[in-house]
């Protein structure tokens, strides 16, 4: 997997034993001699996810899975989209002020946006880049933003992210509650086959 998060190194393994997936080594890119890596500077999170992929494939000869997920808002026009992570421009701060950053800034673009506009979905685009070739799926979990962030699970935007016919944030959901019905979940979910076809290829 080209990423360094063990959260979503850990989910794809949780996603490939429920599905009974073995024959597949996973490793990420700390398990792999470093490579320049490119930022991410895509218009699309297809474009980002593949350059991931193509380029931890073209370093390493290992066939290799790229994300790239955020959130996108009705009311502003599909963004933050993949500016996500960066949206408040805080940079240097931990992982946790940055996302507190975000979803302040966030809440306060939409404060005179009305209940009925504030649509939103999550986003997972995930690539597989193997000597099979390229494949790139999209997950997408809907929901809505709400006024005040709730909850201390998940991570990013999740305490002001409302699933669609849920009455809890994505941060009040447990890790394993979320993933069955998630963006990332979703994505990964309809890589399955390819991933059975990999595990099932001798490509010496
Ligand atoms: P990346 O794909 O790791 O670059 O994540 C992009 C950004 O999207 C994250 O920093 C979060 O702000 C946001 N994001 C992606 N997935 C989630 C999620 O499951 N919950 C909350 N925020 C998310």
């Amino acid at each position: 997997m080209a990423s360094r998060n063990r959260k979503k190194l850990a989910e794809l393994r949780r996603v490939l034993q429920a599905a009974g997936i073995s024959g597949l080594e996973l490793l990420s890119l700390d398990d792999v001699d470093p490579f320049p890596e490119a930022p991410e500077t895509g218009a699309t999170f297809e474009e980002n996810a593949l350059t991931k992929a193509r380029a931890a494939f073209a370093a390493t000869g290992i066939a290799a899975v790229a994300d790239d997920s955020g959130l996108a808002v009705d009311a502003l026009n599909g963004m933050p989209g993949v500016l996500s992570a960066r949206w408040s421009g805080v940079t240097g701060a931990s992982g946790e002020d940055r996302d507190r950053a975000n979803t302040a800034l966030l809440l306060a673009q939409l404060a005179d946006v009305p209940d009925e506009r504030r649509g939103a979905a999550f986003v997972s685009v995930c690539a597989l880049v193997s000597p099979a070739g390229e494949v790139v799926v999209r997950g997408e979990w809907p929901g809505t933003i709400v006024r005040e962030p709730r909850g201390e699970g998940g991570f990013g935007y999740d305490p002001v992210f409302q699933p669609l016919g849920s009455t809890r944030t994505a941060a009040e959901l447990g890790p394993e509650e979320k993933d069955a019905v998630s963006h990332r979940g979703r994505a990964l979910e309809q890589l399955l086959p390819a991933l059975r076809d990999l595990a099932e290829r001798d490509f010496a």
